[in-house]
């Protein structure tokens, strides 16, 4: 009788075996349920159930995608996060980090932003190929204000440099080198790539020289350029972070929310931002 019991279980156990290479059980768990023969046909109909598994692996699928069909509940959603994909693989902008002062680096085109500025020193460059061909509508609009409204109060405010493309930088630090060395023209001139003349953001006013900063458009400029947006961009004291001399004659515009916080601080920007000014090379 043992032995017959034995071998009951060892025929059990290779008909279960056998469905099992079928494919029809799917789990350990369903052999141990099946052990008596006749359940078998009970696991086939189980099988049959869990052979929907499949059909249930696809609902599961389906169901990972079901969030997003819901949050995508109108089609115009739809088609706008298409065009925001669309327009990210054009650019993607690409989180980098975060400054010591919380301001988060994005780099999108080879251009990298802080706190969404744009930024151009001697440690962020920009590439040769971006070339806005003039200043940016913004910052053009800015300037007309601020010049109308100091023109009303008695003051000549006047663009002496704009936009300066990536190729002109290039033959004006190549000239200073030749004339005051690489030193003495890193100083004061940009190497090409790295001016902030090419992000068409920046102005050079009036006579581009340091008496600007005594004239009485000069002060006034001093004191009022943030109100349109714009910040002293190498004020007094600075040259050691900005990595340039004091030019009281450039501005550059980076909206008046933030020119505003950077002329409350009295910090330069790079000090407000949190980054730093210092060729690699
Ligand atoms: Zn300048």
């Amino acid at each position: 009788m043992r032995i017959k019991l034995l071998l009951t279980a060892v025929l059990s156990v290779m008909l279960v075996t056998v469905f099992a290479g079928c494919g029809f059980f799917v789990t350990g768990e369903d052999l141990t349920t099946e052990y008596t023969g006749e359940v078998v046909t009970d696991s086939a109909e189980e099988t049959t159930t869990e052979y929907q598994g499949e059909v249930v692996y696809e609902t599961e699928a389906e169901e990972n995608e079901e969030p997003s069909e819901e949050e995508n509940e109108e089609p115009s959603e739809e088609e706008n996060q298409e065009e925001v994909t669309e327009k990210k693989e054009v650019t993607p902008a690409i989180t980098s980090g975060y400054t010591a002062n919380g301001f988060e680096v994005t780099v999108a085109d080879g251009i990298t932003y802080v706190g969404g500025i744009l930024i151009a020193n001697k440690s962020y460059s920009l590439p040769a190929d971006y070339a806005p061909g003039d200043l940016l509508p913004e910052c053009q609009d800015a300037f007309n204000r601020m010049q109308a409204t100091a023109y009303d109060e008695g003051y000549v405010l006047y663009n002496s440099s704009g936009y300066r493309s990536y190729e002109l930088q290039e033959s004006l630090y190549t000239r200073y080198c030749n004339n005051d060395g690489k030193e003495a023209a890193d100083r004061y001139s940009a190497r090409p790539g790295h001016s902030e003349h090419q992000t068409g953001l920046a102005i050079d006013l009036n006579e581009i020289s340091s008496s600007f900063a005594n004239t009485a458009e000069g002060k006034w400029v001093a004191a009022h350029c943030h109100e349109y947006g714009f910040i002293l961009r190498y004020p007094e004291g600075k040259e050691g972070i900005t990595g340039y001399m004091y030019e009281p004659w450039h501005i550059r515009y980076v909206g008046v929310d933030t020119a505003t916080a950077v002329y409350n601080s009295g910090l330069c920007l790079e000090e407000y931002l949190g980054i730093t000014s210092e060729y690699q090379y």
